[in-house]
Protein backbone atom coordinates (compact mmCIF):
# COMPACT_ATOMS: atom_id res chain seq x y z
CA UNK A 1 0.00 0.00 0.00
CA UNK A 2 1.18 3.47 -1.09
CA UNK A 3 -0.86 4.60 2.79
CA UNK A 4 0.45 3.76 6.01
CA UNK A 5 -2.32 4.12 7.94
CA UNK A 6 -4.16 0.58 8.14
CA UNK A 7 -7.11 0.12 6.29
CA UNK A 8 -10.57 1.05 8.34
CA UNK A 9 -11.65 -2.11 9.99
CA UNK A 10 -8.45 -3.96 10.71
CA UNK A 11 -5.90 -3.09 13.48
CA UNK A 12 -8.48 -4.03 16.24
CA UNK A 13 -6.64 -2.55 19.10
CA UNK A 14 -7.12 -5.59 21.38
CA UNK A 15 -5.38 -8.83 22.41
CA UNK A 16 -7.74 -11.58 22.04
CA UNK A 17 -6.49 -14.20 24.42
CA UNK A 18 -6.72 -16.59 22.07
CA UNK A 19 -4.28 -18.96 24.22
CA UNK A 20 -6.21 -18.52 27.59
CA UNK A 21 -9.86 -17.76 25.90
CA UNK A 22 -10.49 -21.47 25.99
CA UNK A 23 -10.11 -22.05 29.76
CA UNK A 24 -13.47 -21.68 31.07
CA UNK A 25 -11.93 -19.83 34.61
CA UNK A 26 -10.03 -17.44 32.54
CA UNK A 27 -13.25 -16.22 30.91
CA UNK A 28 -15.29 -16.52 34.35
CA UNK A 29 -12.37 -14.24 35.66
CA UNK A 30 -13.01 -11.90 32.93
CA UNK A 31 -16.65 -11.50 33.82
CA UNK A 32 -15.99 -10.41 36.93
CA UNK A 33 -13.31 -8.48 36.49
CA UNK A 34 -14.50 -5.26 38.01
CA UNK A 35 -12.91 -3.14 34.84
CA UNK A 36 -14.83 -5.39 32.33
CA UNK A 37 -17.04 -3.34 29.66
CA UNK A 38 -19.46 -3.96 27.39
CA UNK A 39 -20.24 -2.77 23.97
CA UNK A 40 -24.07 -2.92 23.05
CA UNK A 41 -25.79 -3.84 19.57
CA UNK A 42 -29.46 -3.90 18.50
CA UNK A 43 -30.63 -4.46 15.48
CA UNK A 44 -26.81 -5.01 14.34
CA UNK A 45 -26.02 -1.47 14.88
CA UNK A 46 -23.57 -0.39 17.95
CA UNK A 47 -24.17 1.99 20.60
CA UNK A 48 -22.14 5.28 20.10
CA UNK A 49 -21.77 8.45 22.03
CA UNK A 50 -21.83 11.78 20.60
CA UNK A 51 -24.62 10.71 18.72
CA UNK A 52 -25.90 14.14 18.20
CA UNK A 53 -22.42 15.66 16.76
CA UNK A 54 -22.93 17.22 12.82
CA UNK A 55 -21.54 14.71 9.98
CA UNK A 56 -18.33 15.04 10.40
CA UNK A 57 -17.29 13.87 13.60
CA UNK A 58 -13.36 12.22 13.99
CA UNK A 59 -13.26 10.01 17.05
CA UNK A 60 -16.86 8.85 17.30
CA UNK A 61 -16.31 5.47 19.56
CA UNK A 62 -18.52 2.85 21.04
CA UNK A 63 -20.14 3.04 24.45
CA UNK A 64 -18.83 1.45 27.25
CA UNK A 65 -21.46 -0.26 29.41
CA UNK A 66 -21.31 -2.43 33.18
CA UNK A 67 -21.43 -5.79 31.98
CA UNK A 68 -24.83 -6.04 33.96
CA UNK A 69 -26.34 -3.73 30.97
CA UNK A 70 -26.88 -7.30 29.10
CA UNK A 71 -29.49 -8.25 31.36
CA UNK A 72 -31.24 -5.14 31.01
CA UNK A 73 -31.80 -5.31 27.15
CA UNK A 74 -32.93 -8.32 27.03
CA UNK A 75 -29.62 -9.95 25.81
CA UNK A 76 -30.45 -13.87 24.97
CA UNK A 77 -26.55 -15.35 25.72
CA UNK A 78 -24.02 -14.12 28.19
CA UNK A 79 -21.79 -11.12 26.39
CA UNK A 80 -19.17 -12.24 24.19
CA UNK A 81 -15.43 -11.51 25.18
CA UNK A 82 -13.83 -10.02 22.51
CA UNK A 83 -10.29 -9.31 23.87
CA UNK A 84 -8.32 -7.26 26.52
CA UNK A 85 -8.08 -3.70 26.17
CA UNK A 86 -5.51 -1.68 28.32
CA UNK A 87 -8.85 -0.13 30.26
CA UNK A 88 -9.84 -4.10 31.40
CA UNK A 89 -11.56 -6.94 29.12
CA UNK A 90 -14.40 -6.13 26.45
CA UNK A 91 -17.37 -7.88 25.84
CA UNK A 92 -20.23 -7.35 23.23
CA UNK A 93 -24.12 -7.99 23.21
CA UNK A 94 -27.00 -7.89 21.26
CA UNK A 95 -30.52 -6.60 22.43
CA UNK A 96 -33.45 -8.41 22.29
CA UNK A 97 -35.40 -7.45 19.19
CA UNK A 98 -37.36 -4.44 18.63
CA UNK A 99 -35.21 -3.04 22.04
CA UNK A 100 -35.51 0.64 22.03
CA UNK A 101 -33.22 2.97 24.60
CA UNK A 102 -35.84 5.46 25.26
CA UNK A 103 -37.52 4.95 28.87
CA UNK A 104 -34.67 2.69 29.87
CA UNK A 105 -31.22 4.04 31.98
CA UNK A 106 -29.49 3.98 29.02
CA UNK A 107 -31.65 6.57 27.63
CA UNK A 108 -29.20 9.37 26.58
CA UNK A 109 -25.71 7.58 26.29
CA UNK A 110 -25.87 7.81 22.66
CA UNK A 111 -27.47 6.08 19.71
CA UNK A 112 -27.51 2.84 17.28
CA UNK A 113 -26.17 3.83 14.04
CA UNK A 114 -25.05 1.17 11.48
CA UNK A 115 -20.77 1.03 11.21
CA UNK A 116 -20.98 0.90 7.22
CA UNK A 117 -23.02 4.70 7.24
CA UNK A 118 -20.16 5.64 9.86
CA UNK A 119 -17.10 4.10 9.85
CA UNK A 120 -15.02 6.87 8.28
CA UNK A 121 -16.31 8.83 11.23
CA UNK A 122 -15.13 6.38 14.04
CA UNK A 123 -12.10 6.24 15.75
CA UNK A 124 -9.75 3.79 13.63
CA UNK A 125 -9.57 1.05 17.18
CA UNK A 126 -13.43 1.67 17.58
CA UNK A 127 -14.23 0.93 13.92
CA UNK A 128 -12.17 -2.21 14.26
CA UNK A 129 -14.00 -3.13 17.13
CA UNK A 130 -17.22 -2.65 16.06
CA UNK A 131 -16.83 -4.60 13.24
CA UNK A 132 -15.57 -7.68 15.32
CA UNK A 133 -18.68 -7.53 17.58
CA UNK A 134 -20.59 -6.88 14.88
CA UNK A 135 -19.84 -10.28 13.01
CA UNK A 136 -19.30 -12.17 15.92
CA UNK A 137 -22.68 -11.21 17.06
CA UNK A 138 -24.46 -12.00 14.02
CA UNK A 139 -22.89 -15.39 13.79
CA UNK A 140 -23.99 -16.44 17.13
CA UNK A 141 -27.71 -15.13 16.18
CA UNK A 142 -27.70 -17.19 13.17
CA UNK A 143 -26.13 -20.06 14.64
CA UNK A 144 -28.18 -21.11 17.81
CA UNK A 145 -28.16 -25.04 16.11
CA UNK A 146 -26.02 -27.60 15.16
CA UNK A 147 -25.77 -27.97 11.34
CA UNK A 148 -24.86 -31.77 12.02
CA UNK A 149 -27.72 -32.82 14.42
CA UNK A 150 -30.38 -30.05 14.71
CA UNK A 151 -29.79 -29.86 18.34
CA UNK A 152 -29.16 -25.96 19.84
CA UNK A 153 -26.28 -25.12 20.57
CA UNK A 154 -24.11 -23.66 23.04
CA UNK A 155 -21.44 -20.61 23.38
CA UNK A 156 -18.39 -21.71 24.16
CA UNK A 157 -14.57 -20.32 24.70
CA UNK A 158 -15.97 -16.53 25.71
CA UNK A 159 -17.88 -17.11 22.04
CA UNK A 160 -15.29 -17.76 19.90
CA UNK A 161 -16.67 -20.79 18.96
CA UNK A 162 -20.25 -22.53 20.01
CA UNK A 163 -20.64 -26.31 20.78
CA UNK A 164 -23.34 -29.11 20.19
CA UNK A 165 -23.81 -30.54 23.88
CA UNK A 166 -25.94 -33.81 21.67
CA UNK A 167 -23.17 -34.29 18.67
CA UNK A 168 -20.55 -33.21 20.19
CA UNK A 169 -19.74 -30.82 16.91
CA UNK A 170 -17.71 -27.61 17.16
CA UNK A 171 -18.99 -24.80 14.79
CA UNK A 172 -16.65 -21.60 14.67
CA UNK A 173 -17.23 -18.29 13.21
CA UNK A 174 -17.32 -18.24 9.57
CA UNK A 175 -14.97 -15.76 7.62
CA UNK A 176 -16.22 -15.68 3.84
CA UNK A 177 -13.92 -14.20 1.31
CA UNK A 178 -14.34 -12.52 -1.36
CA UNK A 179 -12.33 -11.20 -4.49
CA UNK A 180 -12.37 -7.60 -5.51
CA UNK A 181 -10.96 -6.63 -8.28
CA UNK A 182 -9.82 -4.35 -10.97
CA UNK A 183 -9.12 -5.38 -14.63
CA UNK A 184 -7.02 -3.09 -15.74
CA UNK A 185 -5.79 -2.28 -19.78
CA UNK A 186 -3.66 0.08 -20.75
CA UNK A 187 -4.54 3.70 -18.63
CA UNK A 188 -7.52 2.38 -17.55
CA UNK A 189 -9.49 0.46 -15.05
CA UNK A 190 -13.00 -1.74 -14.86
CA UNK A 191 -16.07 -0.90 -12.60
CA UNK A 192 -19.12 -1.90 -12.51
CA UNK A 193 -22.62 -0.74 -11.39
CA UNK A 194 -24.73 -3.01 -9.60
CA UNK A 195 -29.08 -3.15 -10.84
CA UNK A 196 -29.43 -1.85 -7.04
CA UNK A 197 -27.04 1.13 -6.52
CA UNK A 198 -27.79 4.56 -7.16
CA UNK A 199 -27.64 6.18 -10.48
CA UNK A 200 -24.12 7.19 -11.08
CA UNK A 201 -22.51 4.77 -8.60
CA UNK A 202 -19.34 2.13 -9.69
CA UNK A 203 -17.31 0.12 -7.56
CA UNK A 204 -14.48 -2.59 -8.17
CA UNK A 205 -16.27 -5.96 -9.51
CA UNK A 206 -16.20 -8.79 -6.56
CA UNK A 207 -17.35 -12.27 -5.66
CA UNK A 208 -16.79 -15.03 -3.23
CA UNK A 209 -14.82 -17.91 -3.68
CA UNK A 210 -15.63 -21.07 -4.17
CA UNK A 211 -14.91 -24.26 -2.99
CA UNK A 212 -11.73 -25.89 -4.81
CA UNK A 213 -10.60 -22.30 -6.46
CA UNK A 214 -7.93 -20.27 -5.44
CA UNK A 215 -7.92 -16.94 -4.92
CA UNK A 216 -6.43 -16.35 -8.05
CA UNK A 217 -8.88 -18.51 -10.04
CA UNK A 218 -11.83 -16.84 -8.52
CA UNK A 219 -10.60 -13.31 -9.13
CA UNK A 220 -10.58 -14.64 -13.44
CA UNK A 221 -13.94 -16.33 -13.39
CA UNK A 222 -15.49 -13.45 -11.75
CA UNK A 223 -14.44 -10.87 -14.24
CA UNK A 224 -15.19 -13.34 -17.10
CA UNK A 225 -19.06 -13.91 -15.11
CA UNK A 226 -19.60 -10.47 -14.31
CA UNK A 227 -17.98 -8.39 -17.31
CA UNK A 228 -16.97 -11.22 -19.68
CA UNK A 229 -13.18 -10.01 -19.29
CA UNK A 230 -10.33 -12.09 -19.81
CA UNK A 231 -7.52 -11.25 -17.39
CA UNK A 232 -4.41 -12.73 -16.60
CA UNK A 233 -2.24 -13.14 -13.99
CA UNK A 234 -4.34 -11.31 -11.01
CA UNK A 235 -2.34 -9.73 -8.34
CA UNK A 236 -3.00 -9.33 -4.74
CA UNK A 237 -2.42 -6.36 -2.95
CA UNK A 238 -4.15 -6.11 0.64
CA UNK A 239 -7.80 -7.16 2.11
CA UNK A 240 -10.35 -5.71 4.89
CA UNK A 241 -12.84 -7.23 7.12
CA UNK A 242 -16.12 -6.47 5.97
CA UNK A 243 -18.57 -7.15 8.65
CA UNK A 244 -21.57 -7.80 6.22
CA UNK A 245 -21.79 -10.06 7.98
CA UNK A 246 -18.59 -12.27 8.11
CA UNK A 247 -16.70 -11.19 4.42
CA UNK A 248 -12.68 -10.76 4.26
CA UNK A 249 -12.28 -8.91 0.63
CA UNK A 250 -8.92 -9.87 -0.91
CA UNK A 251 -8.38 -6.63 -3.60
CA UNK A 252 -6.49 -7.70 -6.70
CA UNK A 253 -5.62 -5.75 -9.75
CA UNK A 254 -5.76 -8.06 -13.00
CA UNK A 255 -4.07 -6.99 -15.89
CA UNK A 256 -5.85 -7.52 -19.64
CA UNK A 257 -5.18 -6.31 -23.20
CA UNK A 258 -8.75 -5.76 -24.64
CA UNK A 259 -11.43 -3.23 -23.63
CA UNK A 260 -13.95 -5.75 -24.54
CA UNK A 261 -16.68 -6.60 -21.86
CA UNK A 262 -20.76 -6.82 -21.37
CA UNK A 263 -22.29 -6.77 -17.70
CA UNK A 264 -23.67 -10.08 -16.68
CA UNK A 265 -27.31 -8.65 -16.71
CA UNK A 266 -27.58 -10.57 -13.46
CA UNK A 267 -25.62 -8.86 -10.81
CA UNK A 268 -24.32 -6.00 -13.11
CA UNK A 269 -25.95 -3.23 -14.73
CA UNK A 270 -23.24 -1.44 -16.45
CA UNK A 271 -19.13 -1.20 -17.20
CA UNK A 272 -16.88 1.32 -17.32
CA UNK A 273 -13.29 1.61 -17.96
CA UNK A 274 -12.08 5.04 -16.31
CA UNK A 275 -8.72 6.28 -16.76
CA UNK A 276 -6.62 7.55 -13.89
CA UNK A 277 -7.50 11.21 -14.45
CA UNK A 278 -10.98 10.57 -14.20
CA UNK A 279 -10.49 7.97 -11.42
CA UNK A 280 -8.42 10.40 -9.14
CA UNK A 281 -11.55 12.82 -9.33
CA UNK A 282 -14.01 10.05 -8.03
CA UNK A 283 -12.16 9.51 -5.48
CA UNK A 284 -11.65 13.12 -4.60
CA UNK A 285 -15.93 13.25 -5.18
CA UNK A 286 -15.20 15.86 -7.97
CA UNK A 287 -15.89 13.52 -11.10
CA UNK A 288 -19.21 15.27 -13.16
CA UNK A 289 -21.55 11.90 -13.20
CA UNK A 290 -19.28 9.29 -11.60
CA UNK A 291 -19.49 8.43 -7.83
CA UNK A 292 -16.78 5.47 -5.91
CA UNK A 293 -17.05 3.77 -2.42
CA UNK A 294 -15.57 6.53 0.58
CA UNK A 295 -12.41 5.71 2.53
CA UNK A 296 -14.21 2.94 4.65
CA UNK A 297 -13.82 0.94 1.84
CA UNK A 298 -11.12 -1.30 -0.23
CA UNK A 299 -12.39 -0.42 -3.34
CA UNK A 300 -11.59 3.16 -2.27
CA UNK A 301 -8.01 2.09 -1.25
CA UNK A 302 -7.77 -0.39 -4.51
CA UNK A 303 -8.32 2.44 -7.05
CA UNK A 304 -6.29 4.63 -5.21
CA UNK A 305 -3.45 1.94 -5.22
CA UNK A 306 -3.74 1.55 -8.53
CA UNK A 307 -3.61 5.31 -9.47
CA UNK A 308 -0.22 5.29 -7.57
CA UNK A 309 1.38 2.76 -10.12
CA UNK A 310 1.02 5.21 -12.69
CA UNK A 311 4.53 5.41 -14.69
ZN1 LIG B 1 -24.99 -31.63 16.96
Amino acid sequence: MTDPTPLPLTAVPLDRAGEQRSAPAFIAAQRVDPRASLVLFAEGQPLLADHAGGADRPGLGLVRLNLAAAGLVGAAEPPIFLGLEASGPLFAAAARPGFRLAGTPLEGLGGFEEVRMIAGAMHHGEAGIAGLAKSLLDWHGRHGFCARCGARTEMADGGAKRRCPSCAAEHFPRVDPVAIMLAVCEDRCLLGRQKNWPSGFFSALAGFIEPGESLEEGCLRELREEAGVIAQRPRYLFCQPWPYPSSLMLALIAPTDRFDCRPDAQEIEELIWVTRTEARAMLAGAHPSVRCPGPHAIAHHLIKAWIAEEG
